[in-house]
């Protein structure tokens, strides 16, 4: 793989390295992306008609069942190296931050802490009137009611059309500011507001590098671009960097 000696460099002397990951990083782990996820009985509806509060309202039980059975694909995988590998970079990196659009959990699971989870997380539910409760999902036919005021509980993600979860694109964005090095891994840099925190970062001088199969429209403006799998590159970058 060609990683070149002038990121190792910079890499070991950052300080600062934030890293915003996308559904590309758990792609080696067997989780499809939300549009190959739509199939058999699913390949009916959009995701846009599904994943919506609109939607919920309309048919919780149809939204409850698609939540259901994508949690059930999370829950037979397991991470892989590309998210060991952020877990070893924050261990050799005086300040790192790892913010994730993805949903599955995974990079917690794998050990990674303090996790910026943009886009919420499919193994928690919250109450669907936000009178504030989140529980952990418990796999249920009926949607089940909130505890504290007997509306329905929810996914805790982010639907189409909503804002994200208080404080957390505050933090994503303060990171992405401070960081000598920022890495876009594995998303296709086209859902805001995740998409423009390579260029917060890039504004302030940051070095950006990208990781992704193919190229994207981040692409020319990263100072290093790496094409091939984040489960091969990262490793091979933290091998090479402090190995
Ligand atoms: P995306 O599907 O738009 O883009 C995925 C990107 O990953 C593509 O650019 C692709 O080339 C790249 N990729 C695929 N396999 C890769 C690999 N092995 N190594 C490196 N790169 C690889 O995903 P996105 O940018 O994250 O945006 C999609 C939205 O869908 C997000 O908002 C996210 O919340 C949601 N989503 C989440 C999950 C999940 O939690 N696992 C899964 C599907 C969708
Ligand atoms: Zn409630």
């Amino acid at each position: 793989m060609d990683i070149s000696p002038e990121l190792i460099r910079i890499l070991r002397e950052a300080r600062r390295v934030a890293a915003l990951t996308g559904a590309g990083i758990s792609a080696e782990s067997g989780l499809r992306t939300f549009r190959d996820a739509q199939t058999g009985h699913w390949a009916q509806y959009r995701p846009e008609e599904l994943a919506t509060p609109g939607a919920f309202r309309r048919n919780p039980k149809l939204v409850w069942d698609w939540y259901a059975m994508r949690r059930g694909r999370v829950a037979e995988v397991e991470p892989n190296p590309g998210h060991y590998a952020l877990v070893e970079m924050a261990q050799h990196v005086p300040h790192f931050t790892l913010v994730t659009q993805n949903v599955d959990g995974l990079h917690v699971q794998a050990g990674s802490r303090d996790v910026i989870e943009l886009h919420g997380n499919i193994q928690r539910v919250k109450c669907f009137d936000g009178c504030g409760v989140v529980e952990t999902w418990e796999e249920t036919d009926d949607v089940p009611r909130c505890s504290s005021c007997g509306a329905y509980l929810r996914p805790d993600v982010v639907w189409f059309g909503e804002s994200l979860p208080f404080g957390a694109l505050e933090s994503a964005v303060e990171a992405a500011r401070a960081c000598d090095v920022f890495f876009s891994i594995g998303t296709s840099g086209v859902v805001q507001p995740a998409a423009s925190l390579a260029y917060e970062a890039k504004n302030r001088g940051a070095v950006v590098v990208e990781i992704n199969l193919e190229p994207t429209p981040l692409s020319g403006k990263a100072e290093f671009a790496l094409h091939g799998k984040s489960g091969d590159v990262l490793p091979a970058l933290i091998k090479r960097a402090w190995g």
